[in-house]
């Protein structure tokens, strides 16, 4: 399985991660934070089932921009994945017809441009040879975590939360880990912000993982861009050995 987490800024500072987006063997992605300004519109396009996290708008600004650049005016068209609470957010707010034209709306059996599907806890779907698993964390909105599962390894991916309980539960049950990404998005300073917008810093991080009961990397994502080398220098202060900082346009492998 390859993962790569996708640059967000234009302008040579990519380790700066405004927005999230990740993308799984080229044609699965996590979040449409950025994947609308990845690439070519052709390696756009490839992408056929995109899994939202939640409804904020670092996770889901360049949706509408995504949708256009992969229609193909074919019957195959992008499938995209939410729970109850980002799909009706993508009806009312993005394809609303004043924010961006309603693309279910335009849809034809013969060119789509975009089906919406319901994603529930813990039911998994399958596609392109991954098992997707929703799992509920902790935030502002309703928001997933996701365990992807190939044939030959497993990650877990998690960003928006405050502290948590189930996620922790199913990646200790996870044959096959090889990794969670998971966020730490403010710095300790500024721990009454993480507090009430249900965000980890490092301090809090550290106790997540302490819930997790298997060897595994620890991929730190979603550092605030403005605070990102006082949270590096907090992370690298916890001394745990599997911890690494994502890095945006990175390609990771997991075998
Ligand atoms: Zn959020
Ligand atoms: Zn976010």
């Amino acid at each position: 399985m390859r993962i790569q987490l996708l640059s967000s800024a234009v302008d040579g500072v990519f380790e700066k991660q405004y927005a999230t987006s990740y993308l799984i063997d080229e044609t699965v992605a996590v979040d449409a934070g950025s994947l609308g300004f990845h690439g070519e519109p052709e390696d756009q396009a490839k992408v056929k089932n995109l899994f939202i996290t939640h409804s904020h708008a670092d996770h889901i600004a360049t949706l509408p921009i995504f949708v256009e650049n992969a229609y193909e005016a074919k019957p195959d068209c992008v499938t995209v994945w939410g729970n109850a609470a980002v799909l009706k957010c993508i009806r009312e707010d993005i394809f609303n017809d004043r924010f961006w034209p309603d693309f279910e709306r335009l849809s034809t059996p013969e060119a789509p441009f975009v089906k919406l599907k319901e994603l529930k806890a813990e039911r998994p779907v399958e596609v392109d040879g991954l098992r997707i698993t929703p799992i509920l964390v902790n935030h502002q909105v309703r928001n997933f975590g996701f365990s992807i599962e190939s044939a030959d390894a497993s990650v877990v991916i998690v960003s928006d939360t405050g502290p948590t309980e189930r996620v922790w539960e199913v990646v200790n049950e996870i044959e096959n880990l090889k990794a969670v990404f998971l966020e730490a998005a403010f710095p300790n300073h500024m721990h009454d912000l993480a507090d009430v917008s249900l965000h980890l810093t490092p301090a809090m991080f550290a106790e997540e993982v302490k819930k997790i009961r298997r060897d595994t990397r620890l991929i730190v994502v979603h550092l605030k861009p403005r605070y990102r080398r006082e949270i590096e220098r907090e992370l690298a202060a916890l001394g745990l050995p599997s911890l690494e900082i994502g890095r945006p346009n990175e390609e990771y492998t997991f075998r």
